[in-house]
């Protein structure tokens, strides 16, 4: 798919489904329960032989599988599945797939909450190595013959690093490793995994795909190039008929099904409406981060800035190779970090929240926040400094913003 067809696709996708009554949206089906004319069509639902049918809500409606096939379309993937959120994704995607004695080799630099999942996964059993990403040497030698998964983000938060992805996939290929990658922060208006070989491409809807902040949600994609038949952790019932489904099945009857993290009607209808403009929103937004970023690296109360569109970022290299633009996340930090409440207070534009990919900029101090349960031990070991602040690039006007972090910043 080339990028300048993405937003023309989504906006005409629903009406290629066929929508009830020529409506131009997948209206919001609310209905839990789904009834039949004959008992034998409610027997198919349930033995899978009635394709394309509902059952109960939880495993999925006609607007969340409208939202699916939207999904499945932007990752140039076989199918996806809907949850309630991205964390439920996650989730779903570890404890579906992985069983105790098995090892997962995953990027240091991910998410808290995942990171946090890494720690109740230890518990159950998986062994979990967590390891440098940014080179495929750190991968390689984490490799043992128990080894079954390699996850990755894109770009980590706040830390803006770039895992090796190109090589990261062909090592997985090589040892017919499951590699999942949360493509949370670029979305797949500026990268799809399945490019590099991803199996599976995680994305928290709440972020980027929606980009309005008013809902949460989140997907698993299968982008058909992970080969499930010699996969051990698959249960018989879901190792029937063309192998491409086999891991697709077992997440959404052991993953949706059973842990039950459905993604509402109305939510999804609230996702695919953000996603129609997703384009739009992410060539806007990673302007205005470059434009932030070099005004930052210039300023002299800046320590550093964490952005991979800078030519200074560490993995410049491969993110220009593979991404359209740099996104709209960016971090920096101030040389002096006794002055970070100060100048945060200052901020009139950018607001003081949590969260990304929001149509507002949105600014948060990292390590009193976000990393605090972390502990200083993982934040020296992450990188994070007593000054890092995360900025989340809205869509405001560029000028704008440049001018309230100048004002913010003071030195002019
Ligand atoms: C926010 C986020 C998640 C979790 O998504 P929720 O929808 O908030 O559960 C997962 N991965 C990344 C990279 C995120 O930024």
């Amino acid at each position: 798919m080339k990028d300048s067809d993405l937003t023309t696709r989504l906006l005409h996708a629903d009406r290629r489904f066929g929508v009830e009554h020529g409506g131009l949206h997948k209206p919001i089906h609310t209905s839990v329960q789904y009834g039949f004319d004959r008992v034998e069509n409610l027997i198919g639902v349930f033995q899978g032989t009635l394709k394309g049918a509902y059952n109960y809500a939880r495993q999925g409606t006609p607007t969340t599988a409208a939202l699916e096939a939207l999904l499945t379309q932007m990752e140039g993937g076989r199918g996806s599945i809907c949850f309630s959120t991205g964390m439920a994704a996650i989730a779903a995607v570890f404890f579906t797939l992985l069983r105790a004695g098995d090892h997962l080799i995953a990027s240091k630099h991910v998410f808290g909450n995942t990171n946090s999942v890494f720690g109740t996964l230890g518990d159950f059993g998986v062994e979990v190595s967590k390891v440098d990403a940014t080179s495929v040497a750190g991968v390689a030698a984490a490799l043992r013959p128990n080894t079954r998964m390699v996850f990755v983000e894109t770009i980590a938060n706040p830390g803006t690093q770039v895992p090796d992805l190109a090589a990261i996939g062909e090592f997985c290929r090589e040892h017919g490793l499951l590699y999942v990658v949360d493509n949370t922060i670029t979305s797949p208006a500026l990268f799809r995994p399945a490019s590099v070989g991803a199996g599976l491409v995680v994305n928290s809807l709440t972020k980027t795909i929606a980009g309005h902040g008013a809902a949460l949600g989140g997907a698993v994609t299968d982008t058909g190039r992970f080969d499930w038949s010699g996969y051990p952790n698959l249960f018989g019932a879901y190792r029937t008929g063309d192998a491409g489904g086999w891991g697709l099945a077992q997440i959404r009857k052991k993953g949706l099904r059973d842990l039950g993290a459905a993604l509402a009607p109305e939510q999804a209808h609230r996702i695919s409406l953000g996603a129609e403009t997703l384009m739009l929103r992410t060539t806007q937004s990673s302007r205005t981060a470059l434009t932030l970023a070099r005004f930052l690296e210039a300023h002299p109360a800046v320590a550093r800035v964490h952005y991979p569109g800078l030519a200074s970022h560490p993995q410049h290299g491969v993110a220009s190779a593979l991404f359209s633009a740099g996104s709209w996340l960016l971090s920096f930090e101030l040389k002096d970090p006794s002055t970070l409440s100060a100048t945060m207070n200052r901020l009139r534009l950018a607001v003081l929240a949590t969260g990304l990919g929001d149509t507002r900029t949105l600014v948060i101090p990292v390590a009193p926040t976000i990393f605090w349960e972390a502990g200083a031990e993982v934040r020296a070991e992450m990188g994070i400094a007593d000054g890092l602040i995360r900025v989340s690039l809205g869509l405001e006007d560029e000028a704008d913003v440049i001018a309230d972090f100048a004002q913010a910043l003071g030195g002019d």
